[in-house]
């Protein structure tokens, strides 16, 4: 069933637990993804670069199906939200247009009060829609370069964030870089800065980006102290391509070729999932958008 991402986290956050989202970027990771989670009695949520694919209101109508059609609680939200430029509203907006049921507006690379007042005017178009809205204080940088474009998340900023913007998730920075690390270095996650943003915020739910690479042991961690989301692509594909290497192609072997790829893919995920803690979390999902405040009538 489709769900509100604030219904997975808000969950998650309560039983101390995170929440795969994987980049998904077609039917194929898509449908790995949701039989991952059912598998395993997992909610699950589709993270979907702004920059995946060129229809984004095409790809939001059959991940919103195959949502639906799900026996677990899925979420379809759309990461980071776009480049804040010029058409810094198009690509939130459009994921609304196409049916997602939470979006990423990301403007953390902005100065806070700037980032504050960008997030705060879209929250409340998105929750009269009734999708939920993530938004990142301090910077998620590149692996490459972490230390050189990472700005760690400032406690003393979180609780004002939130309460401002009115966002119902928080991506925070924690050591943890987007992309391969470089030589593959395990970061060094700041578990302090997270047990401190975890109590200013009077335990709100908060988001790791650049979980790819962070180390198994580090990711279990940070899912029992506070992390109730974790952003997984490239480990992922890591696992698909080193599945790929062992197989043998050739003559007819060929047609497997995406099978071998998506079951690497998926059986990464569902570790993945065990190591965050969130088999068997799944809850029975209820029929939604049926309104029960409104009284219905014709008239002629
Ligand atoms: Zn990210």
């Amino acid at each position: 069933m489709l769900v509100t991402m604030k219904e997975i986290l808000d969950k998650a956050n309560a039983g101390w637990y995170g929440v795969p989202a994987p980049n998904v970027g077609g039917e194929r990771e898509a449908r790995a993804a949701i039989e991952a989670a059912e598998e395993l009695n997992s909610p699950m949520i589709l993270d979907v670069s702004y920059n995946a694919h060129p229809d984004l209101v095409f790809l939001g109508s059959y991940l919103t199906r195959l949502a639906d059609q799900s026996t677990v609680p899925v979420a379809v939200n759309l990461d980071h939200g776009g480049h804040a430029s010029i058409a810094q509203l198009r690509d939130p907006i459009t994921a609304l247009r196409a049916g997602f049921s939470s979006i990423m507006v990301d403007r953390s690379m902005f100065p806070f009060e700037e980032n504050l007042r960008m997030v705060a005017e879209i929250v409340p178009i998105a929750h009269a829609v009734g999708v939920s809205v993530e938004a990142e204080l301090g910077h998620v940088g590149e692996g490459a370069n972490a230390d050189a474009t990472s700005v760690l998340t400032d406690p003393s900023e979180a609780l004002e964030y939130i309460e401002r913007t009115g966002v119902d998730c928080l991506a925070v920075s924690i050591g943890s870089a987007h992309g391969a690390y470089a030589k593959n270095i395990i970061p060094k996650i700041d578990f302090d800065r997270l047990h401190e943003l975890k109590k200013v915020t009077n335990q709100f739910p908060l988001v790791m980006h650049g979980g790819s690479g962070t180390g198994d042991e580090n990711i279990r961690r940070a899912c029992q102290e506070g992390i109730n989301k974790v952003n997984l692509c490239n480990e992922l594909l890591q696992a698909a391509a080193n599945r790929l290497k062992e197989a043998d192609l050739t003559g007819n072997g060929a047609y497997a070729l995406f099978d071998i790829l998506i079951a690497g893919w998926k059986d990464r995920l569902m570790f993945q999932i065990e190591n965050m803690g969130a088999a068997g979390k799944a809850w029975a999902t209820g029929p939604k958008g049926v309104r029960t405040d409104v009284q219905t009538t014709m008239a002629e």
